[in-house]
């Protein structure tokens, strides 16, 4: 009885706490992590993240607006595994009071293929790892809000259908590449994860974190990739310049498949504006891409070819009938 009565007197505290504010705060840091925690959360909290949409959360610069609004946050959701290296001390300015939760907290962890000692934080390209990721944050919101218990489970029940479904989409779309073809060329390294899952060799320009310049060394090695395997496409990233994945293309003669979203969702009009859309939408770029055959340069010079032959007979017939027409002047 009595631990019935503390229970009641705790929920009527909280209620009251919850409802003379606002909903509580919940910050993602990056905005495939917020979006998870929408889906869990649902209309109990208001889920925000720190990083805006297409900014680059390993570079990330906390402003104070950051700081104000970490402040204000109930509960802070990173990613953790060396992705936000801005954020403790962020947290530690704000003087906030909220948990911060690591939610790949059980994944199978990477290590980075360019730093020694380190990991590869891009765990989310994984869609069974989303799973993970979603039940850390049901576990969360547990703990903050345990009167809408059943509520969040229902939530994550629901989510995590959805996250399968999505697994089990890019297992049949990257199958329908044929397999020489399976080469994913992006800007940097964040695709190890979904590379492993779902078999597709990976190579990229920058490696694991986008900090780091492309060195010469690297560009060779994948126009020696490209060559090798014939790859008919190579691609750029939503939140990284393009410029050397384009030249990479130019130098190659192959084509840029599409912008990947990798470390940030899209926007609105980019279809790409929650986690499974965004897979999705990686998914189908990826897999349209890489199953188009090469152009050939040979097709490429024969028609160039003809186009000249062409040219140059249209050319000679107007000369022609040119001289023609001044000889027939001439005459009268
Ligand atoms: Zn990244």
């Amino acid at each position: 009885m009595r631990h019935f009565l503390s229970i009641l007197i705790v929920s009527l505290v909280t209620t009251f706490a919850y409802s003379q504010e606002e909903k509580p705060l919940i910050l993602g840091t990056a905005s495939m992590i917020s979006d998870m925690a929408t889906n869990i959360f649902g209309d109990k909290a208001n889920v925000q993240n720190i990083v805006p949409i297409g900014g680059d959360p390993h570079m990330f610069e906390p402003t104070p607006k950051s700081a104000q609004t970490v402040n204000k946050a109930n509960l802070v959701l990173m990613n953790g595994l060396t992705f936000e290296g801005w954020l403790m001390e962020l947290v530690e300015n704000s003087g906030t009071k909220a948990k911060v939760i690591t939610t790949t907290e059980g994944v199978d962890v990477i290590s980075s293929v360019d730093y020694a000692n380190s990991s590869d934080p891009h765990a989310w390209m994984n869609a069974a790892n989303a799973v993970i990721y979603s039940d850390n944050i049901r576990k969360a919101a547990i703990e903050l809000l345990p009167e809408h218990t059943d509520y969040f489970n229902a939530n994550f029940e629901k989510y995590k259908a959805e996250l399968e479904a999505l697994d089990q989409y890019i297992i049949d779309q990257i199958n329908s590449i044929p397999e020489q073809q399976r080469v994913l060329i992006t800007s940097h390294d964040a695709f190890q994860y979904y590379g492993r899952k779902y078999g597709i060799r990976l190579e990229s320009a920058m490696g694991t974190s986008t900090e780091a310049d492309a060195q010469t060394s690297d560009i060779m090695q994948l126009n020696k990739t490209i060559k090798e395997t014939g790859v008919p496409a190579i691609f750029v990233e939503s939140t990284i310049n393009p410029k050397l994945i384009e030249q990479v293309a130019t130098d190659n003669n192959i084509i840029i498949g599409g912008e990947l979203f990798a470390d940030s969702l899209g926007d609105e009009e980019s279809g790409a504006d929650t986690y499974i859309k965004m897979m999705r939408q990686n998914t189908d770029k990826i897999a349209n891409a890489l199953k188009q055959e090469k152009k050939a340069p040979e097709a490429i010079s024969a028609e160039e070819s003809s186009f000249d032959a062409m040219t140059t007979g249209i050319l000679g017939i107007i000369v022609l009938l040119l001289l023609a027409f001044f000889a027939l002047r001439r005459k009268r």
